[in-house]
C-alpha cells in the first residue's frame, strides 16, 4: 500500500483551459500546509471548480504543476491519489444500493462500527436508525426517500470513513435549508478536522473560520488573506 499523504498542496504557474484558445486558470500560484483550511471564493464562472478538478487530475494543467507532499500528482497512482482526497459537492450522487454500502464505497473491508462511527461523525446515524431497514435501508440514486440534507450527510459519511488527508467541498449546503444546513456543517467540521481541506463556497459567513481565503476571479487569485484581512 502507498504512503498516505501528509497534505501539503502546492499550484505551480498551474495554467488550463478546457479548450486550448480559452485558458480558464492563468498561472495559479499557492502553497498550503498538511491541515490547512483554505475557501475558495468568487463569482461564477471564474474556476474555482475547474482548480479542484485538476487536483484530482480529471484534467493535467496545460502548464505548470501541481505538487502533493512535494511530487508532481502525475506522479502518483491516479486510484492511489483519488483515494487519499475526498470530495463533497453540491447534491451528492447516492448509488441504488444500501446506506451502508453507501458508505462504504470505495473502502473494501470496513467493519460495521466503522460505517456507524462515520455515520455519527456525519450527523447520519439517528436518521438512518429511524429508517424501517436502518443501514440496510435501499436509496435511490437522487431524492427519493432522503432530504437533500441527508443525502449530503451520507456523502460526508463516506467520506469520513476514508480518513482522507485531503477533502474538497464544493458548495456542500448550496440549496439546504437552515436546520439541514447547520447539521451539515456540523459534519463538515469534524469530516475536515485535521485534513487539508478546500471549500468552494458562495457563503462568506460558512468562511469565517477558514486558515487562508483565495478570492478568485476570472482565473486569477486576485486576493488571498483570513477573513479579517479581505
Ligand atoms: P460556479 O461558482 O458557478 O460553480 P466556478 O468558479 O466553479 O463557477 P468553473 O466551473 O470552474 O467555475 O468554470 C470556469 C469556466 O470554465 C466557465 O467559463 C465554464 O463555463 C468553463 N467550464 C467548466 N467546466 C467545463 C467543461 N467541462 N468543459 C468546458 N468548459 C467548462
Ligand atoms: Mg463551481
Amino acid at each position: 500500500k502507498a504512503h498516505p499523504f501528509y497534505g501539503s498542496v502546492s499550484f505551480q504557474d498551474v495554467s488550463f483551459g478546457y479548450d486550448p484558445n480559452r485558458q480558464i486558470l492563468k498561472q495559479v500560484n499557492f502553497a498550503v500546509e498538511p491541515g490547512q483550511q483554505i475557501a475558495l471564493v468568487g463569482p461564477s464562472g471564474s474556476g474555482k471548480s475547474t482548480l479542484a478538478s485538476l487536483l484530482l487530475r480529471l484534467y493535467d494543467p496545460t502548464d505548470g504543476g501541481i505538487l502533493i507532499d512535494g511530487r508532481d500528482i502525475r506522479s502518483y497512482k491516479l486510484d492511489s491519489l483519488r483515494q487519499q482526497i475526498s470530495v463533497v459537492m453540491q447534491d451528492s450522487v447516492l448509488f441504488a444500493v444500501s446506506i451502508r454500502e453507501n458508505i462504504t464505497y470505495g473502502r473494501l473491508g470496513a467493519t460495521d462500527a466503522e460505517v456507524e462511527h462515520a455515520a455519527r461523525l456525519a450527523n447520519a446515524h439517528d436518521f438512518i436508525m429511524d429508517l424501517p431497514q436502518g443501514y440496510d435501508t435501499v436509496v435511490s440514486e437522487r431524492g427519493g426517500t432522503l432530504s437533500g440534507g441527508q443525502r449530503q450527510r451520507i456523502a460526508i459519511a463516506r467520506a469520513a470513513i476514508r480518513h482522507s488527508p485531503i477533502v474538497i467541498l464544493d458548495e456542500p449546503t448550496t440549496g439546504l435549508d437552515g436546520a439541514s444546513e447547520h447539521a451539515v456543517n456540523e459534519a463538515l467540521n469534524r469530516l475536515t478536522q485535521g485534513s487539508t481541506t478546500f471549500l468552494i463556497s458562495h457563503n462568506l459567513r460558512a468562511v469565517e473560520r477558514f486558515d487562508l481565503i483565495f478570492y478568485i476571479e476570472k482565473g486569477e487569485i486576485l486576493e488571498r488573506g483570513t477573513h479579517p484581512e479581505l
